[in-house]
Parts: C-alpha cells; structure tokens; sequence
C-alpha cells in the first residue's frame, strides 16, 4: 500500500491507498496549527503511525506534495506559504522513520498526476489542469511529461498578468489571474457586482464578504440569481482569455479544471468555453475540450501523491513522465 501526503496552506491531508488506487483510509489536520517545522512534523510522524495502526499492511513508499516542494532535493524549499522559515528536508526525515522511498513534489502537479495515473487524462500526452482553489495551481504536462521548468516555476498560471486587472494579489503584485480566477476571486466579482448593483435584488447581498464562499455563488446562481450568474461568466470569460495563452505555447489536447469552482459545472464551462473560442487565433478550428475533473480536488490531490510513488515503484519507464523536466 502507498501513503500521499497533500500538504497545504491550510490542512494537510493524507491517504492510504491499495496498488489499484483506492483510498482505503483518510485523515486531515491543520498545517497552521503548530509554531515552526519541527512541531508540524511531530504532528505528521503521530497521524501516519495512527493510520498505520488503523489500516497496518506493508507501505511501499510515501508521495508528498507541497509548495515550493522539489522532487529533486525532496526538500520544501523556502515554505513561506505554510509560514515556516528555510527548508524542511521532509524525504530525508521521512525515510529515517518509515524506512521506504519518499518522494515530493510541487503540489500544483498532484492534480495533473491523479489524473494521468487514475483520472480522465490516462492516455493524454499533452493537457494541462487548472486547480480553483483558494488560488489558482496549474500542472503542464508536455509529451507524456510534467514540466518542472529550469526553476521548478513552469505552471504558474495563476499569476499570469490580465490585462486591465487592477486587483491586488497575494503575490504582492497587481493583475495576476487569480485575483479573478479562484474561489477568492469569484468573491471578489460577486462583491464588486453587489456594490454595482446596489444589492437589491441578489441573495447574496445577505452575506457579508467573510461569509460569502464559492458554493453560496454557485448556490445562487443554480437558482438564477442574476448577480451570481454575472459573477460566474466574468471568471469564465477572464479564465477563458487567459488560456488562449496557453494554447499558444503549448497547444495542448485538453483542459482540466478542478477544485470546488469547477464543480458548478457549465456556470463556469459555458462561459470559458466562449471566451477561449471567441479570442483564439481563427485558423485553428479544432475542438480542445475544457472539462471539469469528475473527481473533487482534495481526492485527486490525494490520488496524485499515490500516483507519484506507485509509479516509482512500478518501474522507471513507468516513473519518467513525473520526473518533472
Ligand atoms: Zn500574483
């Protein structure tokens, strides 16, 4: 069996799967909830010996993803998403006490894994996904291929610059696609929509912007609010501008978009799906579908930490494509 580790800003997820890729077992703890490194690995070492004791079998390897994670120095590098200073060594120390093979990498490429080990992408040789997240992760893979990148910083979809994008972002720079295109960024559309509009009419002029979340929008809008439904097609048509882009560099098979946003479904397809078709260059008249995942972000996050480790120990043949290049 094989353990994946999703470790994020907020929580840390983990699951045990059997060799066909089926979590048998998962459990969840806050990143946040301890003062540096040291104490978040105590924590991690007690919830996988939990597991273990729950579900014991023979663990064939650990796959882990995290920010800022590389797979070649399996270290967390510079975490200053999970509020933690310098490098967490987190293979090394995780070898020492399990005693089998760990491997890391960015989380942003768990998704794209989940779905090329066990998803809709199997078989696809060029197709990127688009995590709608708190912020937008994106994982590219080339010829069969993950892209790593000369930096390990290919993929970075979410701070692309928008044109006219005045909205500051996390990233301490004005314009960057995430600032619309995100389960924050839908928020900030509805909020913007309200003030426009006065209110009035929408449902979500109820909540206050602490309160308001991606779900009550998609809510909403399934119920034809028209604020929502407006917040839904400015994402769309931001995103879908934004993948233009992406087409022309690396001419990809197929889009994936994933994460709670993506499960609304054709409120945010529709509307991408225009925009891409509307702003991209006119003489290639092929289809390149953009699909939501079927399996929600936090599974296939899992599912791709499982993949990464599986794979490894399948053969090395098998392992190339996530050796990021
Ligand atoms: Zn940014």
């Amino acid at each position: 069996m094989y353990l994946g580790i999703d470790i994020g800003g907020t929580n840390t997820k983990l699951g045990i799967a059997d060799g066909a890729g089926n979590l048998v077992l998962e459990a969840s703890f806050r990143t946040t909830a301890y003062a540096g490194a040291p104490q978040f690995l105590k924590a991690l070492d007690g919830e996988i010996h939990r597991m273990l004791t729950l579900h014991p079998g023979r663990l064939a390897g650990v796959g882990i993803g995290a920010p800022s994670a590389n797979y070649k120095s399996g270290k967390i590098e510079n975490a200053a998403n999970l509020g933690w200073n310098g490098d967490l060594d987190i293979k090394a120390h995780l070898e020492a006490s399990l005693g089998c093979t760990v491997l890391v990498t960015n989380d942003a490429n768990l998704p794209a894994i989940g779905e090329m080990t066990y998803g809709a992408a199997q078989g696809i040789r060029n197709f990127i996904t688009v995590s709608l997240g708190t912020g937008l992760g994106c994982g590219v893979v080339c010829n069969g291929q993950l892209v790593g990148g000369h930096h390990g910083m290919a993929g970075e979809l979410g701070h692309a610059l928008v044109d006219g994008n005045e909205r500051k972002c996390g990233c301490g720079r004005k314009g960057c696609l995430e600032t619309y295109a995100s389960a924050t960024g839908i928020r900030r559309t509805a909020f913007e929509l309200l003030s426009k509009h006065n209110g009035g009419y929408s449902e979500l002029a109820d909540f206050s912007f602490a309160k308001i979340t991606a779900e009550s929008i998609t809510q909403a809008a399934l119920e034809g609010d028209e604020v929502a439904i407006q917040a839904f097609e400015i994402t769309g048509e931001v995103l879908g501008k934004k993948l233009v882009d992406v087409l022309c560099l690396i001419d990809p098979e197929a889009i994936f978009l994933v994460g709670g946003l993506a499960q609304a479904g054709e409120l945010l397809l529709a509307p991408t799906r225009t925009a891409l078709n509307k702003h991209r260059l006119n003489h290639n008249n092929y289809d390149i579908p953009i699909k939501s995942s079927v399996i929600p972000l936090d599974r296939l996050s899992l599912l791709g930490a499982c993949g990464l480790i599986s794979s490894y120990n399948q053969s090395s043949a098998a392992h190339e494509k996530y050796r990021t290049i």
